[in-house]
């Protein structure tokens, strides 16, 4: 187990788990049959279980730290939400804050939150519930919106469209950010800091972005729900489905993996299992994972 911290290159990451127990089979990212016989010896028992040939899904946000100058990623999807077409996200009672405080983060020491897109599970602990109200989790944050998503979830604007899995949340977890005055509305190329910049990776959502971070000689991508499984960088075809475009966000797959490859960076996807991030290489014509500890 990690503990919680990570050491990727130079740059030290930080956990925090808000779920584990959501199990997807192997098949629901499409047809994976040749590609598990294939590569059986690195998938089992980590990325998939042989008893059932499923994957853990997990939920978990990432506190990254730049000499003291604190961004949350991808707040997962907090406790108390009214989700009844989910179940899995339905009036949740994780202890997440008690283990963000067990990863030696005040919420009041946060200084970014940024969230790869506003589904349900990106933004949901962006707020928390006080006195019957929802109130902004990190009272001190600035959030990073991206204007293509607010325009796409916000029930206000024309270019909503209503998806079952996502009922209530821009309600419930983006509108209370921005009532408060927290939000800034960024596009999606947007430097948040030095080093630290917002890039488009669309497709999953229409706005969906990545972030990517230099420093001390280490280069990071926060690539959201681009990936949500190791298959996927071998097969950018794959998915797991919820995509506005799915045509888009195969493309991004491909870019992205490119990129990450020829850059030899390190890739931090929301939603991997351990250890949670890696490397792709690029070996005798094919992409594939490279988990961090080998
Ligand atoms: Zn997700």
């Amino acid at each position: 187990m990690d503990n919680g911290h990570i050491q990727v290159g130079n740059i030290a990451v930080r956990r925090v788990c808000e779920s584990e127990t959501l199990r997807m089979p192997l098949s629901s990212l499409g047809p994976v049959e040749a590609l598990i016989e294939r590569h059986r010896s690195w998938l089992y028992p980590r990325f998939a279980r042989s008893e059932d040939d499923s994957f853990s899904l997990n939920f978990q946000t990432w506190i990254l730290d730049l000499d003291g100058f604190v961004v949350v990623i991808d707040p997962c999807n907090g406790n108390g939400r009214d989700r009844p077409e989910m179940p899995h996200f339905h009036r949740l009672n994780t202890p997440f804050l008690e283990r963000f405080a067990e990863a030696g983060y005040a919420l009041d020491r946060v200084d970014a939150v940024f969230c790869t897109h506003l589904h349900c599970d990106h933004c949901g602990w962006n707020t928390r519930l006080r006195d019957g109200r929802w109130v902004p989790t990190f009272p001190n944050a600035r959030y990073y919106f991206i204007e293509d998503e607010v325009r796409r979830w916000d029930p206000t604007q024309p270019g909503y469209r209503e998806v079952y899995y996502n009922i209530n949340v821009f309600e419930d977890s983006v509108q209370p950010v921005i009532d408060a005055g927290l939000a800034t509305l960024v596009p999606s190329d947007h430097q948040i800091a030095p080093g630290v910049v917002i890039q488009p990776a669309h497709g999953h959502s229409d706005g969906h972005c990545v972030l990517r971070v230099d420093h001390d000689r280490t280069r990071l991508w926060f690539t959201g729900d681009a990936f949500h499984h190791p298959l996927q960088v071998i097969d950018p075809r794959l998915t797991l489905g919820g995509d506005d475009d799915l045509a888009r966000a195969i493309a991004t797959r491909e870019r992205l993996r490119e990129t990450i490859a020829a850059e030899d960076s390190y890739f931090m996807p929301a939603h991997f299992q351990a250890p949670h991030a890696g490397k792709i290489a690029l070996e005798a014509g094919e992409f594939r994972f490279v988990p961090l500890d080998g």
